[in-house]
């Protein structure tokens, strides 16, 4: 019989400690943690606090050391955007085209940070905090002791 596939979409918090969990409790699965950032799962909220700060680096958010995302021969990071779902074919297709097929389905995708649609809400200056490289690029403009506003 083949291994369970399990197909988890969405690789933050929530996806990754899914996919670390089914890893250490069900040894006869294949998990495949599908993700469109380009970094291993990591948690957040140090990002508005201690890395942008600059009291700690970003590389400590992760959820584990790079090699259990790429050692592991029953896990499969894919680095993808998901956009459609065939729950009848059990099917996911990914941005650039490919089709991942699963057994069972997580779906991790959290939350996402809202554009702010007023007049102005696109002026330079104007920064959204989510993941790492939102804060890399605020962290680049903010100048210790000045004023924010
Ligand atoms: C700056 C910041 C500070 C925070 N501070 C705190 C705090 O102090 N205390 C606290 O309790 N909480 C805090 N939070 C909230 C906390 O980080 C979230 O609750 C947590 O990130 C939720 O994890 P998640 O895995 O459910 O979702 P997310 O972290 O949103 O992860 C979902 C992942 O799915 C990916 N994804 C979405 N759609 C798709 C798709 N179609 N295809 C592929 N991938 C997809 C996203 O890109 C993302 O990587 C903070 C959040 C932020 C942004």
């Amino acid at each position: 019989m083949s291994a369970r596939r399990i197909a988890i979409v969405g690789a933050g918090h929530a996806g990754g400690r899914v996919a670390q969990h089914l890893m250490a409790l069900d040894s006869a699965c294949q998990v495949l943690l599908i993700g469109d950032e380009p970094f291993a799962p990591y948690e957040r909220p140090a990002l508005s606090k201690a890395v942008l700060a600059g009291e700690q680096a970003w590389g400590e958010l992760m959820l584990a050391a790079d090699e259990f995302w790429t050692a592991h021969p029953r896990l499969e990071r894919i680095t993808a955007r998901v956009v459609g779902l065939d729950s009848e074919r059990r099917c996911l297709s990914l941005h650039d085209g490919r089709q991942v097929e699963f057994d069972e389905l997580v779906v991790a995708t959290g939350g996402a940070a809202r554009p702010l649609r007023v007049p102005g809400g696109d002026l330079p200056g104007l920064h959204v905090l989510r993941g790492i490289g939102d804060c890399e690029k605020l962290a680049a403009t903010l100048i210790a002791g000045s004023r924010c506003w």
